[in-house]
């Protein structure tokens, strides 16, 4: 069945004492055993719960993997996969990451004895280069949050596959409607489920896909040892925001263009970062290995102190620091996602205070545009003209 179809039957025939087409909620935390040494399957929730299955076994398959798991954030997901590594060993990861990852990594898991290099992935170069004997994984971010930096996951497979390294993907920014990146050879995908999967800026959730046997079977170790799992009525507002999933994505990516589009024309804008701009430098091997661009555009506007006055004259798009949901949302990376990476880390990487990010929605294109036009016009009046 197409990913459309699946998308919206999930959880639909499994109930099969009612027969309910939205997957009941199973809020129990125990189960009666039948007798000893007998079991419905459940025996507590932190290991298995009815609906977290639904949700889990849809991701695996929309994924193309072999087993899902279903965390308590995106954050959560990330810490329950760093499990699989032990003191010493080292990661090579995208340079452009996101910034709470950066943050776990650098001021928790070091702690742990876990060592990461921030490598630009666009360059397989670069990723040889820092491929040491204690290197366990590839981690990659694609496109990258924010400045839309595209790795050819292929070629990042094809690496991990010589060094016998394993292949981590955050697929976040184009979910598995647009990106499927086990299918390209990778072992696991995360999500931050927060983000397009939920869809509707009101579930905090992350999923882990694992390909596999012997990597599931670890997989489940970790997430009930570790236990940040997710609840079941979150598991199942996730399931209700994932049957739109389809229609959602091609909506956002129809506005982002014209929202890219837009702001390439703009003066007041000096740069604006969206894969579906053919000129994009990363546009070809998006084109490639994905079968859409999302909708997230980041842009540069012309001066620093235009930034204020831009964000406080936006009306219809909120100022909010997330992303993927229906609402149209626009952050300021440098004091938000990106608090925690020290600056000249940040401006080395492009992140500078010039930067603005879109999330966009799934309003009509007209609106937002009218909303981003006004707000950019007076901006560039605080701005004391194209200076
Ligand atoms: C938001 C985000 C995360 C973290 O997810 P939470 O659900 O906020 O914990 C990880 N990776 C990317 C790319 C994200 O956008």
């Amino acid at each position: 069945m197409k990913v459309e179809t699946r998308l919206v039957q999930i959880g639909v025939g499994r109930d099969k004492t009612t027969g309910a087409i939205s997957y009941p909620v199973y809020q129990s935390t125990a189960y009666r055993h039948p007798a000893l040494g007998e079991s419905t399957g459940y025996d507590y929730t932190r290991t298995a719960n009815p609906t977290r299955d639904v949700l889990e076994q849809a991701i695996a398959s929309l994924e193309g993997g072999d087993d899902g798991f279903a965390c308590a954030s995106g954050m959560a997901a990330i810490q329950t996969v760093m499990g699989i590594f032990s003191q010493g060993d080292h990661l090579v990861v995208s340079l452009d990451l996101y910034g709470g990852t950066y943050r776990l990594f650098e001021q928790v898991l070091t702690r742990f004895g876990l060592s990461f290099d921030y490598v630009d992935l666009r360059d397989p170069v670069l990723v040889r280069e820092a491929i040491r004997r204690e290197t366990k994984a590839i981690l990659v971010e694609t496109p990258t949050n924010p400045l839309m930096q595209v790795t050819d996951l292929a070629a990042m497979a094809e690496i991990a596959w010589e060094f016998d390294l394993l292949l981590i993907v955050d697929n976040t920014f184009l979910s598995p409607y647009y990106q499927r990146p086990l299918e390209l050879g990778a072992d696991i995908v995360i999500h931050s489920a927060t983000k397009y999967l939920g869809g509707h800026n009101d579930v905090i959730a992350g999923l882990i896909v694992t390909k596999g046997g012997e990597l599931s079977e670890r997989m489940r170790f970790l997430h009930n040892s570790i236990g940040a799992v997710l609840g079941p009525q979150d598991c199942w507002l996730l399931i209700r925001g994932m049957k739109t999933l389809a229609l959602r994505m091609e909506r956002h990516q129809q506005n982002a263009y014209n929202v890219a589009r837009f702001l390439k024309n703009h003066p007041a804008v000096t740069e604006v970062f969206y894969t579906g701009l053919p000129e994009h430098e990363g546009h070809q091997v998006q084109s490639r290995q994905a079968s859409g661009f999302g909708g997230m555009v980041s842009f540069r506007i012309r001066q620093p102190v235009m930034v204020a006055a831009f964000l406080q004259e936006l009306q219809l798009i909120s100022f909010a620091e997330s992303l993927g949901g229906v609402e149209s949302l626009c952050t300021y990376p440098a004091t938000q996602t990106h608090a925690d990476i020290p600056v000249e880390v940040r401006e080395k990487v492009g992140v500078c205070d010039r930067l603005l990010r879109l999330s966009i929605g799934i309003e009509h294109t007209d609106d937002l545009i009218a909303d981003l036009q006004q707000a950019l016009d007076k901006a560039l009046q605080t701005g004391g003209g194209r200076g």
